[in-house]
């Protein structure tokens, strides 16, 4: 392949960053983490920030710390990573899914009140949401966060893709989420190798994510049962996996997110540049309310139809141009037969599942890529 739709962009200042941790004596749990935290805790507005080796990591902390366990019920939508989903089942809980919204890509605020209003009557209400903001497009967050409120439902946004993007703060308060977890793999908005991090406004949320990121062990002399204990005593009060962050991968992250602002506005650039090439008619475009701007992790485009897109695929491929389908409805993989999800339920996702396309999109992208692949397509 000439080109993926999505890769990372690495400079000579990540590369020295990177070095430079490799010359310390903390390789891991040094002042690096802290520092990277910090500086997410800022740039989203957050007041807490816990950093850990994987955003599937970040999600399962959440829950954890969200209290989700066994017989307990997590919705989410199916157009997402599996790794949404797999968390809530990995905590014990089951997992249920609510349709999306054709032209926003996200969860659906009218399906999930129905949703809602008929598992409140029959006492079946899920624990905890899972939103995910598909693309980096937060449309819908504000409608989903309110019912949750209404019927007093945990909520926690995978934002995965939405390092970056800007909600408008008169309209969404960041602290209606209990939980907001990004992603830090290559393709993402910013990159730390493997990683990722929850943001938060709760303590409790903080300090259980924390304590779990590193076995249930804490060394805080304030957390502790013992008192007057020596410098190297230690206590493990809850029981958890290593979810670490190295130093070398916050000094990564640190020096990535210097960027973070112009990649997005190079991802916005490139998506305005497609919609400019490509034939509006043969096209839909992922619909972003006018108070978000998307981060554009993905772009992500509805073709006329299956066929369509098919042909679209094939062909980009054989000019050596790198495509995706993002995502395969999470009910539709083999392991989550087992729960026997009505496909017929869930319309907008199957037909979103059957038309989109994910073209290349990331910071260095040549704008030669984008007129080839704007005349491949309009050429089907
Ligand atoms: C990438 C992604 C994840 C998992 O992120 P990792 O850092 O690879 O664990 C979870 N949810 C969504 C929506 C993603 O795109």
């Amino acid at each position: 392949m000439r080109v993926n739709y999505g890769r990372q962009t690495i400079n000579a200042d990540d590369i020295e960053a990177v070095l430079n941790v490799l010359k310390t004596p903390l390789l891991t749990q040094g002042p690096l983490l802290r520092t990277f935290e910090n500086a997410l805790s800022a740039e989203t507005s957050f007041r807490y920030s816990i950093a850990a080796n994987s955003a599937t990591s970040c999600l399962y902390l959440s829950l954890k710390a969200l209290s989700i366990k066994t017989g307990d019920l997590v919705w989410t939508s199916p157009i997402t990573f599996a790794a949404t989903a797999n968390m809530a089942i990995m905590c014990g809980a089951s997992i249920d899914f609510v349709d999306i919204q054709l032209d926003t890509y996200n969860m659906c605020p009218k399906n999930l009140k129905s949703k809602l209003e008929t598992a409140s009557q029959k006492d079946k209400l899920p624990n905890a949401i899972i939103f995910v903001s598909m693309c980096g497009n937060w449309s819908n967050l504000k409608e989903v966060s309110e019912l949750c409120n209404e019927y007093d439902v945990k909520l926690i946004h995978d934002a995965s893709h939405s390092l970056g993007a800007e909600p408008d703060t008169q309209s969404i308060d960041r602290q209606i989420c209990d939980a907001t977890v990004y992603s830090f793999h290559p393709v993402k908005m910013i990159t730390t190798g493997e990683g990722g991090a929850v943001l938060t406004d709760k303590e409790y949320i903080y300090k259980s994510c924390e304590l779990l990121r590193s076995h249930g062990i804490t060394r805080k002399r304030d957390d502790l049962d013992k008192i007057d204990a020596e410098d190297w005593f230690y206590e493990q009060v809850d029981i958890g996996f290593n979810f670490r962050l190295t130093d070398i991968q916050a000094a990564l992250g640190l020096s990535q997110l210097k960027k973070l602002r112009a990649f997005v506005q190079k991802r916005n650039e490139i998506a305005r540049l497609y919609q400019d090439q490509l034939n509006a008619d043969s096209y839909a475009y992922q619909k972003i309310n006018k108070s978000c701007k998307s981060s554009y992790h993905l772009f992500s485009v509805l073709c006329k139809n299956k066929k369509y897109r098919d042909e679209a695929y094939k062909q980009l491929k054989s000019r050596g141009i790198g495509t995706n389908v993002h995502y395969i409805p999470i009910y539709r993989h083999p392991y989550y037969k087992q729960w026997q999800f009505e496909y017929g339920n869930f319309p907008a996702s199957e037909e979103y599942y059957e038309r989109c396309l994910s073209l290349p999109i990331f910071p260095g992208l040549d704008p030669n890529i984008i007129s080839e692949v704007s005349m491949i397509l309009n050429g089907i």
